[in-house]
C-alpha cells in the first residue's frame, strides 16, 4: 500500500512519525509521492495547546473528506491527542479506521494492514508505562537524526498534558541508545540531536547503566553525562545535540562534559516558562529564577558563545502586569539566544485547569508581540557580535528563501547563510564561515579559506 504521514507537534512526533514510515518500509509499504493519493492517511497529533490539537483533528477531517471522495481508502491519527480522547476520538471523526496512543506507534502497520482488509474503528491505546520495542527504526538517508532516550515525563507542571498523554518517564538503556547511534553514524548520520522530556533526567527513574557497562573514562557519576561520554566515542559521529533541559540537570558534571567532550554542541534549550518566582512556583517547575539563572551562567562559564534557547508562557493564570515584567527582566539577563512563547491554553485534567484562564485573550496577544520585539533586538544583539569571527558550519543545502546561496548550522545550533562558491559543499560536510553580517535569528558569511 501507499502511505503518508502529515506530522504536528514537537520532535519526538517527527522522530515517531519518521520510525512509523521506517516500520511501514520494512512491511513493504511504500510512501506516496507528493501529489499522489495514497492508500492510507496517518496524523500525528499533538494536544500540548488546543489549537495545536484542533489543528491535527482538522487535517484528519480533510482526509477523511478525501476518504468520502474516494480518493482516500483509510485514515488513521496517531499521537497525543489519541490518548487524551481515547476511544472520543471515533466520535470526534466519524469514518475514521485506527488510532494508536504515541506508545503505541508499532501497532501502525499492522492498523493499516488490518482497515485497508475492512476493520474499523481499531483503538491502540498503551498504558502509561508501557516501552514500544521498536524505538530503533529509522528510515535511511539524511546526515541528521533524532533519538529517543527518554519517553514520558513525571514532572507535572501544572499546565501540562503532557504525563498524560505521553505516560512514566523511561530511560532506554544506554547500550541500546549506543548501539542505534553507532549504526546510525555506520550509515553517514554525522549529527544526532537526544530527545527527552525533561532529557536531563535521564537515568534518574530507572537506571540506564548496568553492572556489564564500563565505567566512564573521565569519572562522571551521573548518567547523562555517562552518557554523552560514551556516545563521544562513536565513530563517524560529529555533532551531539539534546533536548529539553532542565536547570535541576545542569549539574558540573554537565559543564565538564560540554567542557571535555567535543562532540557536544554548545547549546541547550532551556524552557523557562516564566521569571516571575511566584508564577514558577505555582507552575510546579522546581526552580526559582536565581537557580535558573545560575544554571545558565553555568552553561555559558564553559564557553562564552554558548546559545541558550529557551519556552516562554504568557497569560498563565493570575500572571500579573508584574510577573510579566519579571519574565521581560529574566529574558533580558539571560541573554536568550532564541525563545519560542506560547499563549496560555488551558487543558482539561491539568491542575491549572482549575484556575480561571483570567488572562484576556488580547492581552495574552499583546505580552506576546513584547516578547517577541524584545528578543528581536536582543537576537541582533547577540548575533551582531559574531561578525568578524568564522564559525564551523554544518552545510545542510540551498537556502529555503534563496537557493543561491546555502545555510547549516554553528555549534550553538544559529542559522548560517553563506555563498556556497563554486563547488558547493556536501550535505553533511562541516565548512568555514565568516560571518559578515547578523539578522535577530540568522548570521550571514562566506566561505572562509
Ligand atoms: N518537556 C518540555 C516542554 C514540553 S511542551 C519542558 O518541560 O521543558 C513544549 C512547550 O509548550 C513548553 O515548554 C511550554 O512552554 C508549552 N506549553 C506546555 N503546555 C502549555 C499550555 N497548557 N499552554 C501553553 N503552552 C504550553
Ligand atoms: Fe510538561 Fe513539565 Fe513534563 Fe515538560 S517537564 S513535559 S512542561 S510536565
Amino acid at each position: 500500500m501507499k502511505f503518508t504521514i502529515h506530522t504536528y507537534g514537537c520532535q519526538m512526533n517527527v522522530r515517531d512519525s519518521e520510525a512509523v514510515a521506517a516500520l511501514m518500509r520494512a512491511a513493504g509499504h511504500e510512501q506516496a509521492a507528493p501529489g499522489e493519493d495514497p492508500d492510507v492517511a496517518i496524523v500525528n497529533s499533538c494536544t500540548v495547546r488546543g489549537r495545536a490539537e484542533n489543528k491535527a483533528i482538522g487535517k484528519t477531517g480533510n482526509f477523511l473528506a478525501e476518504k468520502r471522495a474516494g480518493r482516500v481508502k483509510a485514515v488513521g491519527l496517531m499521537g497525543c491527542a489519541v490518548s487524551r480522547l481515547g476511544a472520543d476520538v471515533f466520535k470526534i471523526l466519524p469514518g475514521l479506521d485506527f488510532a494508536a496512543g504515541p506508545r503505541r506507534f508499532g501497532a501502525i502497520p499492522m492498523l493499516a494492514e488490518r482497515a485497508l482488509a475492512g476493520g474499523r474503528e481499531l483503538l491502540e491505546l498503551p498504558d502509561p508505562d508501557e516501552i514500544p520495542g521498536c524505538m530503533d527504526a529509522h528510515s535511511p538517508g539524511g546526515f541528521r537524526a533524532f533519538v529517543t532516550v527518554l519517553l514520558g515525563c513525571d514532572n507535572r507542571c501544572s499546565y501540562c498534558i503532557v504525563p498524560d498523554v505521553r505516560g512514566h518517564e523511561y530511560s532506554r538503556p544506554a547500550r541500546e541508545v549506543a548501539a542505534e547511534v553507532a549504526s546510525l553514524a555506520a550509515n553517514g548520520v554525522k549529527e544526532v540531536t537526544l530527545l527527552g522530556q525533561s532529557v536531563l533526567r535521564y537515568g534518574r527513574r530507572n537506571p540506564a547503566f548496568g553492572p556489564q557497562d564500563p565505567p566512564s573514562a573521565r569519572g562522571f557519576s551521573e548518567p547523562f553525562p555517562r552518557l554523552l561520554e560514551m556516545l563521544q566515542g562513536v565513530d563517524g559521529l560529529e555533532r551531539i545535540r539534546f533536548t529539553s533541559g532542565h536547570p535541576s540537570g545542569c549539574t558540573p558534571e554537565l559543564a565538564r562534559a560540554f567542557r571535555e567532550l567535543p562532540k557536544a554542541c554548545r547549546h541547550l534549550h532551556l524552557p523557562v516558562q516564566s521569571g516571575s518566582d511566584r508564577v514558577l512556583r505555582e507552575m510546579g517547575r522546581g526552580y526559582t529564577r536565581a537557580e535558573y539563572l545560575s544554571a545558565v551562567a553555568r552553561l555559558r562559564g564553559t564557553d562564552p558563545e554558548f546559545a541558550v534557547t529557551t519556552d516562554i508562557i504568557v497569560g498563565y493564570p493570575g500572571e500579573t502586569e508584574a510577573d510579566f515584567e519579571d519574565t521581560r527582566t529574566l529574558m533580558e539577563e539571560a541573554g536568550f539566544d532564541n525563545a519560542f512563547v506560547f499563549k496560555y491554553s488551558p487543558r482539561a485534567g491539568t491542575r491549572s485547569a482549575a484556575l480561571p484562564d483570567d488572562v484576556p485573550a488580547a492581552e495574552k496577544e499583546r505580552r506576546d508581540q513584547v516578547l517577541l520585539a524584545d528578543q528581536d533586538r536582543r537576537g541582533l544583539k547577540r548575533n551582531s557580535r559574531l561578525a568578524g569571527t568564522v564559525r564551523e558550519v554544518m552545510a545542510e543545502g540551498p537556502s529555503a528563501r534563496n537557493a543561491a546561496r546555502w545555510s547549516g548550522r554553528d555549534s550553538g545550533n544559529r542559522i548560517v547563510v553563506f555563498e556556497p562558491g563554486a563547488a558547493p559543499p556536501a550535505p553533511g560536510s562541516t565548512v568555514r564561515v565568516k560571518i559578515d553580517r547578523a539578522a535577530p535569528q540568522t548570521l550571514y558569511g562566506t566561505l572562509a579559506p
